[in-house]
């Protein structure tokens, strides 16, 4: 099998969610998911992150805190990522961005943080990756004041418009699709996913939320992203080899990572090597 996946966001470490993380991982290895992109919701998870980055091949980790923890967000918490950002597995600020769905804290404050961590990225010359929910005309006009300083990103989990899409495309940013892919209801989304330009796109699980339709109501994974690669060849014509490679690639670029490096990390590693 030559099929390589790569997973652009998961929560391998967000609380008890993975207790049998290294069945987890066994089965996204089998799966062909040779590179997980491993997300912190905060610092209660980060150094966590990084730990499962250093200890497990295909790895690697995103600090930040994300927009339910706006409220809560003190300078302390912002120089501890500070010391946590110089982690070589460290790869990108996030998730960071704005959530006026759930509302868990007041706008201004989320918008303050938001601000604060680009600022972050900046400084330490990271992309990032956004989360946004019924927020994306004003996280794109924050994203807009930082034009030409930050390096572009992912906006992860996309849900909207072509023209929303069209917008993050503008300010550099890659779009990955979630397992919403898959449901029924999606056909809206389908039909900018039809449009998205390829060499743009990623596949995520947002795991363990969002499982795709064959697994709706259970724990995601990152084996499942499989299924919304699979949606993605439908929508677009291709084979599911064809949206694995395009996938792959971007995942890495997005990421500024080596595909040499990431597949060398698996030399001698527990499982027989994939290929
Ligand atoms: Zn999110
Ligand atoms: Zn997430």
């Amino acid at each position: 099998m030559s099929i390589r996946l790569a997973d652009s966001h998961a929560h391998l470490d967000l609380e008890d969610h993975f207790p049998d993380q290294a069945a987890v991982l066994r089965r996204a290895r089998e799966a062909g998911v040779l590179l997980v992109i491993n997300v912190a919701t905060g610092l209660a998870d980060a150094p966590q992150v990084i730990a499962t980055a250093r200890t497990s091949p295909g790895i690697v980790a995103i600090i930040g805190v994300h927009p339910h923890g706006a409220g809560g967000m003190t300078e302390t918490d912002l120089a501890a990522l500070d010391s946590l950002a110089a982690d070589p597995k460290v790869v990108a600020i996030g998730e960071i961005g704005l959530d006026f769905y759930r509302r868990r804290s007041p706008e201004e404050v989320q918008q303050y943080w938001f601000r604060r961590q680009l600022d972050f990225a900046v400084a330490h010359q990271k992309v990032v990756v956004i989360h946004t929910r019924e927020a994306t005309p004003v996280t794109l006009s924050i994203l807009r004041e930082y034009r030409g300083r930050i390096q572009g990103g992912v906006m992860h989990c996309f849900g909207g418009s072509l023209t929303e899409a069209q917008a993050f495309l503008d300010l550099g940013f890659y779009l990955s699709f979630s397992g919403t892919l898959t449901y029924p209801k999606a056909g809206p989304l389908r039909e900018v996913a039809k449009e998205v330009p390829l060499d743009r796109i990623l596949v995520e699980t947002d795991c363990p939320y969002l499982p795709p339709q064959p697994w709706r109501g259970k724990r995601n994974e990152p084996a499942y992203v499989v299924a919304t690669a699979r949606q993605l060849a439908d929508i677009r014509g291709l084979t599911l080899e064809e949206v694995a490679a395009h996938t792959w690639a971007n995942t890495l670029a997005a990421f500024g990572l080596k595909e040499e490096e990431v597949l060398e990390e698996y030399v001698g590693r527990a499982l027989p090597a994939i290929d």
